[in-house]
């Protein structure tokens, strides 16, 4: 899964476009799908609409020639047509009769014509019998559509026959005006539309006579406006005959499916905004802990134990990493045990265990520090070995528990009587040392003697016994020339040496190592 990203943050982008993708491809599709099948539902309805219309004027055309039918069958209106065609009498009882027995025709014009061209009954459509006059072979026994003064009219014909004498026509029409139209409109929920000559002279959309519309694949377009419309049969006798549609509106359902479109992509988005705010919000409850997981962990890689902050969360990551900071307080604890162990037993290193002094090992440790003190500030080193004296036969007289009481009595005394910035050891047995960094010798000497009085005047009292102890003190000091890796070697051995001469010269005194005086006489004095 080389390609597959590697971070939660990465792959959370990838599920939420995969799920993006999924649900615009989705709501595309459903409206897409929809709007194809509200526009063929939409086709379908103009159709079957279309052929209702269509059907319905067809039957007004058979109902007209129906009525023409009855008038030109009628024997009296034969018989009375006979006597004014043929034998020339007055048309008026005709037109009576006629009035009479027809005048209820639901019909918006009639005419009454002999076969002499002759108007007997409609003298004042003369427009229409002049047009039969002249198509009379082809207008017999037939409805046809005739524009005229009235406008356009359907115009049912039916020769008068008596006995069979062909006599005239009778022609009844119905004018297609605007309140035919505006009934189909009711019927159908659509609009009517009558064009001749380049304009729409008639539509139920009540305006007056238009030339902005063009008319190509199904469509009518009217100014803004679009309809899907269907073509009517008007079948004329005349090229000139009006054109006829059927259509319905297809803007407003363009622009309901321009809504619906826009309200579908406002929802991919709106949902996929969603997914990526969900996936966030998941995502960071997990990046939260785990980060925090992370930065701990680093820490501790690079040697610290840090506090870590509980998390009042309950979920699965934030309990783990709840336990992970209680594991890392647990070794937090730990180590502070382990430093306090290490620091005693770094002091308990140093320390001698019955006196609580310094042992050898930190004179090792702190003399190369001190002594680069000593060198940067322009003093010296000076050390104070002080011995006690006849020790032995102290242990051996009183007992090495009185010897003991002694040792520490003599410890107090070295802390009572140095400076704070001295460091006290004892180095051997009853031995103990004073490393100090000084100005001149006079002040070590003299506290060295002080010390020496000290121990003097201060007898130990032990089960009731007094026990005076003395000591003896040698002193040396570091010289600029000592090398550095044997210093302490020499300046042990010199003091040494002073308290050798010390004891030489009776103890209980304080010598100072003199070079000078060593090339001769043993360089110790009595301070
Ligand atoms: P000098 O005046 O020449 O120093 O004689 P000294 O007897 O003090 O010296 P020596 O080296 O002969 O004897 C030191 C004695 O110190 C021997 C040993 O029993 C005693 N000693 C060493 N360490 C301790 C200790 O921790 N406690 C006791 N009570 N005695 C100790
Ligand atoms: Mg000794
Ligand atoms: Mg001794």
């Amino acid at each position: 899964m080389k390609f597959f990203p590697q971070t939660y943050r990465a792959r959370l982008i990838v599920y939420s476009s995969v799920l993006m993708v999924f649900l615009v491809s989705t709501l595309a599709y459903s409206y897409y799908y929809t709007r194809a099948v509200i526009l063929d539902e939409s086709e379908n309805n103009l159709g079957n609409t279309a052929r209702l219309l269509q059907s319905q004027i067809e039957s007004e055309r058979n109902e007209l020639l129906r009525y023409a039918g009855i008038v030109s069958d009628d024997l009296r209106i034969q018989e009375y047509m006979f006597v004014v065609v043929r034998i020339g009498s007055d048309n008026e009882p005709l037109l009576k009769l006629y009035e009479r027995l027809f005048g209820w025709l639901p019909v918006d014009r009639r005419v009454m014509m002999g076969d002499n061209g002759r108007v007997l009954i409609g003298s004042q459509n003369q427009d229409l019998a002049a047009w039969i006059r002249k198509h009379r072979e082809h207008v017999s026994e037939k409805v046809f559509y005739f524009e005229g003064e009235y406008g356009l009219e359907m115009v049912a014909v039916a020769p008068i026959v008596y006995q069979g004498d062909p006599l005239g026509v009778v022609a009844l029409t119905r004018t297609l005006n605007r309140s035919w139209l505006q009934q189909k409109r009711q019927n159908s929920g659509g609009h009517v539309f009558i064009e001749k000559g380049g304009k729409i002279v008639l539509s139920t959309l009540g305006d007056t006579a238009r030339s902005d519309f063009e008319i190509s694949n199904g469509r009518l377009h009217l100014g803004n406006e679009t309809y899907r419309v269907n073509p009517m049969e008007l079948p004329g006798l005349d090229e000139s005959m009006p054109h006829m549609w059927y259509g319905v509106s297809e803007t407003g359902l363009v622009q309901t499916l321009r809504d619906h479109g826009q309200i579908t992509a406002l929802l991919a988005s709106a949902g996929g905004l969603a997914i990526l705010a969900v996936g966030l919000m998941i995502f960071r409850n997990f990046n939260r802990p785990l980060s925090r997981l992370i930065v701990m962990t680093e820490e501790i890689a690079e040697g610290r134990l840090p506090v870590m902050v509980k998390s009042e969360a309950q979920n699965e990551i934030d309990v783990l990493a709840n336990k992970f900071a209680d594991m890392l307080q647990a070794l937090r604890d730990k180590q502070t045990e382990i430093d306090r162990v290490h620091k005693q037993l770094e002091k308990s290193a140093i320390t001698d265990t019955l006196t609580g002094l310094y042992n050898r090992r930190h004179l090792q440790e702190i003399f190369p520090k001190l002594r680069a003190q000593a060198h940067r500030d322009w003093r010296s080193l000076s050390i104070t070995l002080c011995d006690l004296d006849h020790f032995k036969k102290i242990n051996d007289q009183n007992g090495h528990l009185a010897g003991d009481q002694c040792l520490v009595h003599f410890a107090k005394l070295l802390k009572q009587y140095s400076r704070s910035s001295d460091f006290l050891y004892r180095i051997g047995g009853e031995e103990f040392a004073i490393l100090s960094i000084c100005k001149d010798m006079e002040g070590s000497v003299a506290i060295a003697e002080k010390l020496r009085m000290a121990c003097e005047e201060n007898p130990v009292t032990y089960r009731g016994k007094s026990i005076t102890v003395t000591v003896s003190c040698g002193v040396s000091f570091t010289t600029p020339d000592d090398p550095h890796e044997t210093a302490l070697q020499r300046l042990l051995s010199r003091a040494d040496k002073a308290l050798y001469d010390a004891k030489d010269a009776g103890r209980n005194r304080v010598c100072v190592y003199q070079e000078a005086s060593r090339s001769d006489t043993p360089g110790a004095q009595r301070a």
